[in-house]
């Protein structure tokens, strides 16, 4: 009885997926391929593996390398429909004299898990300073480490649609990461560049504004990121099929999952509006 239930719910969950699937496809007017394969049991695993991280980029045909002039490092991947939107995107950019380099691209769950991991065990320290010596509740830390890192599994840099964006090939000071810089800096233009123009070319900024403000109904989210950018066709239509799986997708396997795991969805789900 238990065995049917589950069957008839993975039948409910696949036609959601095939019918999302195909709402994508028509959607898509410049864009054809989909983010999906048919329906089928093995495409469910494999969609719950490509929304939690836990897939091989090297070996997996949705993603592709970054070419070297567009990234600040070798080996960046993206999904590779992201990846021909950006390349559009820091073309006409270049025109405009504004550079834009890939900083960080995809990862999936296990180097997140090292990030989140070293962050959680002071191994790595988070504004300079050791938050398992600073902070012992583990769950006050973990959301001190959750102010602007994810929880593997749940981060959006696994599914190849978000990337970090820099202005600099040279060296991490050209990331837009500093979210005080001043409008006389470089950062501010680059920046302002990409609040007017990178929805031309399917880009939004999820964590725009503080998390209380974006009133997606979540008491948490990430704080403002101005680097972190979506290739939203793709990011919302993952979305899409995240909130479907939400049950499965629940996170673990990584230290301070017990204290953690429970608010991965605020953190999924808490964007602002443009990237809805
Ligand atoms: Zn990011």
């Amino acid at each position: 009885m238990k065995n049917k239930k589950r069957f008839l719910d993975l039948c409910v969950i696949l036609v959601i997926l095939f019918t999302l699937s195909c709402r994508d496809a028509s959607n898509a007017s410049t864009d054809k391929s989909s983010s999906l394969e048919s329906p089928s049991s093995s495409s469910f695993n494999s969609i719950v593996k490509y929304l939690s991280g836990k897939v091989s980029l090297a070996q997996n045909s949705k993603f592709e390398e970054v070419p070297l002039s567009y990234t600040i490092r070798r080996r960046t991947r993206l999904h590779k429909r992201a990846l021909k939107a950006f390349i559009k995107m820091a073309k006409a950019a270049k025109k405009e004299n504004i550079n834009l380099y890939v900083y960080s691209g995809t990862r999936n769950f296990w180097v997140q898990k090292s990030i989140w991991e070293a962050k959680f065990s002071g191994r790595r320290r988070v504004n300079n300073q050791n938050l398992a010596q600073k902070i012992k509740n583990r769950k006050e830390r973990a959301l001190k480490i959750l102010e602007y890192s994810s929880m593997p599994g749940t981060s959006r840099h696994h599914w190849g649609s978000d990337l970090d964006i820099s202005f600099s090939k040279k060296n991490q000071s050209g990331m837009l990461v500093n979210n005080t810089y001043k409008p006389e800096g470089r950062g501010y233009k680059v920046y302002q560049w990409m609040v007017k123009n990178a929805f031309h070319y399917g880009f939004c900024q999820p964590y725009r504004s503080h998390p209380s403000e974006r009133n997606q109904g979540y008491s948490l989210g990430y704080y403002e990121e101005r680097w972190h950018w979506s290739y939203k066709p793709l990011a919302l239509s993952n979305m899409k099929i995240y909130r479907k799986l939400l049950h499965y997708l629940r996170p673990k396997g990584f230290n301070g999952d017990d204290v953690a795991a429970s608010l991965y969805e605020n953190f999924v789900f808490n964007v602002h509006q443009n990237c809805l």
